[in-house]
Parts: C-alpha cells; sequence; structure tokens
C-alpha cells in the first residue's frame, strides 16, 4: 500500500539552498523549483516504476513522470539495459548510425501523416524548427497559435495574447522582440470563429496554425468536435500550414498520435517527451514535399552535433517498441479507473472539481465550469489548488505542481496504486 506520511523535507531544503548558489533558481527548468505553491521542492535520489524516492526518505507515487516522458515508468528495465548496452559502443558519433534509421522508420509507420522525420534534442528545437520552416516553404511570415498553449520556449511561441479577439500577440518574455511578436497572432483554444477572423484579416500573410491537437498546457482541454477539422479547412483554403504540435500527445493517447486518435491529417507533426524515452529527444516531420526543403535536400537550416544521437536514440526506440496496442489499452482503463476515482471524491466531499481527461493525461480542475480553453482554465481556484497539492504530498502522492498542467499516467502504475491515489486524494480533499 501506499505509505501515509507528513513528507520530510530537511535534506531537501539544504539541497535547494545550495542549489540556488549555483544555478538560477536553484533549478534548471522553472516549475521544478515549486514557486507557485510555495513549497521546498522534491531532491529526487532515483525512480522505479511508477514510484520516486527523495534524498530524505520520502517515496510517492508518481504523476509527473518527467512531464510526460515516461509512459512505461521509471527505469524501465529494457529502456535501461538498451541505454547501458549503447552507451559502452559510444555516446555520440556525429556521423550516421542505423538507429537513426530504424528510430525515423517507426514514426513513419505509426503516424500516417508523416512521410519523413528529422530527429532534434528538445520539443522546443521542433517547434521552433517547424515554424522556420512553414515560414521558408509558405514564404509568410505570421503564424497564429492559441492562448494558453505552450510550444516551448523560442521566441516566436513564447508570445501570449493581445486584448481582443485574433490581436497580433505580445512578448510573453522580456527579451522577445516586440518585431517578432508583431508576427503571432493568438486565438482562444476551441475558438474556430477566431481563427476565420484572424485569417479573414491577416490571411494572405499566415504560415501556419501551431496547434495543441489536445491542449496539455492550460491543464487538459480537449478539441471540440469541429475544431481541428475546421483548423484543416481554413488553413487548406488560404494556403497555409497545418502544425500539429505533438509534444505532449504524441505517442501517449494513441499508437497513432492524437492525429490517428481524431482521424486528422497535418502538414507537419513537432514531437518530444515520448519519443525520447527519458533522453532529450524531440523530432519534427511530415508531408515529404514540405520536408526535403530542409537541409540537405533544401535550402532552410536546421542541424543538431547531438541529433539522432545513439543514447538518445535507444531510449526512444527501445520504449516505442514496448509501447504496443495492449499498453494503450491498459492506459486508458488506468485513466478511467483515476477520473472515476477522483469525480467520486469530489461528489463526496463537496469539493468542485471538474475533471477532463484524454486516456493517460488527467486534470481536475477546481472549479465548477466546463474547462474548453485558457480563459475557463483559469477559473480554478488557484488557492485550493496550491493546498491540495502540499496534501497529495503529504499523502505520498506527487501530482505536478501546477493547476495547468495535467497529470500523466504511465503504464507501471498499478491498479493499486490508482486505488491508493483515490484513497489519498480523497484525505486531500477531506483535509483542505
Ligand atoms: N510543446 C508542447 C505541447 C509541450 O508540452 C512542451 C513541453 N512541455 C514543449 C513543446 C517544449 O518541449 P521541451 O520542454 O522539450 O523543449
Amino acid at each position: 500500500g501506499n505509505m501515509p506520511l507528513n513528507r520530510r523535507e530537511e535534506a531537501s531544503r539544504m539541497a535547494f539552498e545550495e542549489a540556488k548558489q549555483y544555478i538560477p533558481g536553484g533549478v534548471n527548468s522553472p516549475v521544478r523549483a515549486f514557486k507557485s505553491v510555495g513549497l521546498t521542492p522534491v531532491y529526487v535520489e532515483r525512480g522505479e516504476g511508477s514510484r520516486i524516492y527523495d534524498i530524505d526518505g520520502n517515496s510517492f507515487i508518481d504523476y509527473v513522470c518527467s512531464w510526460g516522458p515516461l509512459i512505461m515508468g521509471h527505469a524501465h528495465p529494457e529502456v535501461v539495459k538498451a541505454l547501458q548496452e549503447t552507451a559502452a559502443r559510444g555516446t555520440s558519433f556525429g556521423a550516421p548510425t542505423l538507429l537513426e534509421t530504424a528510430m525515423a522508420k517507426t514514426v513513419v509507420e505509426r503516424v500516417a501523416s508523416v512521410d519523413i522525420v528529422r530527429m532534434v534534442n528538445s520539443g522546443t528545437e521542433a517547434t521552433m524548427s517547424a515554424i522556420r520552416l512553414a515560414r521558408g516553404y509558405t514564404g509568410r511570415s505570421k503564424i497564429l497559435k492559441f492562448e494558453g498553449s505552450y510550444h516551448g520556449h523560442a521566441d516566436s511561441l513564447l508570445i501570449k495574447a493581445g486584448s481582443g479577439v485574433a490581436t497580433l500577440g505580445l512578448p510573453d518574455s522580456p527579451g522577445v522582440p516586440e518585431g517578432v511578436a508583431m508576427n503571432t497572432i493568438t486565438v482562444p483554444y476551441n475558438d474556430l470563429d477566431g481563427v476565420k477572423i484572424a485569417f479573414e484579416r491577416y490571411g494572405n500573410e499566415i504560415a501556419a496554425i501551431i496547434v495543441e491537437p489536445i491542449a496539455g498546457n492550460m491543464g487538459v482541454v480537449p478539441p471540440l468536435p469541429g475544431f481541428l477539422e475546421g483548423l484543416r479547412k481554413v488553413t487548406t483554403g488560404y494556403g497555409a500550414l497545418l502544425i500539429f504540435d505533438e509534444v505532449m500527445t504524441g505517442f501517449r493517447v494513441d499508437r497513432g498520435c492524437a492525429q490517428g486518435l481524431f482521424g486528422m491529417d497535418p502538414d507537419l507533426t513537432c514531437f518530444g517527451k515520448v519519443i525520447g524515452g527519458g533522453l532529450p529527444v524531440g523530432a519534427y516531420g511530415g508531408k515529404r514535399e514540405i520536408m526535403e526543403q530542409i537541409a540537405p535536400s533544401g535550402p532552410i537550416y536546421q542541424a543538431g552535433t547531438l541529433s539522432g544521437n545513439p543514447l538518445a536514440m535507444a531510449a526512444g526506440y527501445s520504449t516505442l517498441a514496448l509501447l504496443t496496442p495492449e499498453v494503450y489499452t491498459r492506459l486508458e482503463s488506468l485513466g478511467a479507473r483515476l477520473e472515476a476515482g477522483l469525480k467520486r471524491n469530489a461528489q463526496e466531499t463537496g469539493v468542485p472539481l471538474t475533471i477532463n481527461r484524454v486516456g493517460s493525461m488527467v486534470c481536475p480542475f477546481f472549479t465548477e465550469e466546463p474547462v474548453i480553453n485558457f480563459e475557463t482554465a483559469k477559473t480554478s481556484n488557484l488557492e485550493l489548488f496550491k493546498r491540495y497539492f502540499g496534501k497529495m504530498l503529504d499523502q505520498g502522492i506527487s501530482v505536478p505542481p501546477s493547476q495547468f498542467e495535467g497529470m500523466f499516467v504511465s503504464a507501471a502504475h498499478s491498479e493499486q496504486d490508482i486505488d491508493d491515489t483515490i484513497a489519498g486524494h480523497y484525505q486531500a480533499l477531506k483535509s483542505l
């Protein structure tokens, strides 16, 4: 069973204090600092299956799973073995290897719209490169993205909404030039009318729409019926490209990714997370005619010293090899079990929750409103979330330290893990 505990955190607190002297904010990616929940970050010592163990001797059932990559759980024996064997033969050559072709072939076989695919080292690189390709291919400068979506930290994509419908964006961070922001149009997610207005206004200047086919960076927000189909129609009509950012959804929600689940045919697709099995990997792929515009077959430049390196490919390939159709059936059933339990707890404790889920992506929002876009996601009571997050840690359950991120169930989670999580969640809600 799960060990209920009040989290011990002395060692983590000291580790964090020391790290802050040498690393900005003590962390290498902001959300890890637990700033918005006001707690000491959990310093992880190791992970195994569905669990992580920290340097204070606590163990947690983990639903962060490295923010999505670990769909087979922590330190899966097959992945570890592939990494060990590959490392022993050399970690990087900057020359082609057979493993890269095997990896690309697997992606092409599983993802209907992808004829050909290029490996990079992160989701950010994948989206940044896909945007450059879309601009180069169409000869247009503007792109359209959705409010509350995250596509990595490239300048063009680190843009928040301007005021009003379908307006040009504003820099979301100091250091992003206004001239760059001007070329990004933002529209609310699931708002097809807003997209149409933007295209009526700027249609012949728009290179591409980039969209998370299931939004995963405002909590989990599925596309409304007709939304993705509408984007396909509008982009085709105006000669713009449709880019699916499947960094989070790719190989997580279906063997054929979100596009397989919904029967969609984007021009370009970005991958990350699961495709790297826990190593730094991203990829972008799509229609041959478009992809062959990148160097060396075409003039649009993109490169990488460590792109497609053997270790990254070994972790990614062995993870994809483990992802049989049965695994997705299991993930769906675990996800459904978790969702049902969280809903029951909400009813029994009277804490209002709206739970969005697609397969193993699960997100309880502290609101009674249906969550269909960033605005409705923001109706969540963030004070409640903050307290809930700490209570979950005390119950030995690690969930993302932000209301705007989903929980990830892995194939290593057992039914017992899910039931223990539901029991812990009940206690957490009761003590709010
Ligand atoms: N796109 C999406 C949809 C993502 O969820 C993320 C990361 N959470 C990224 C892009 C950026 O990926 P990375 O952090 O690997 O750069």
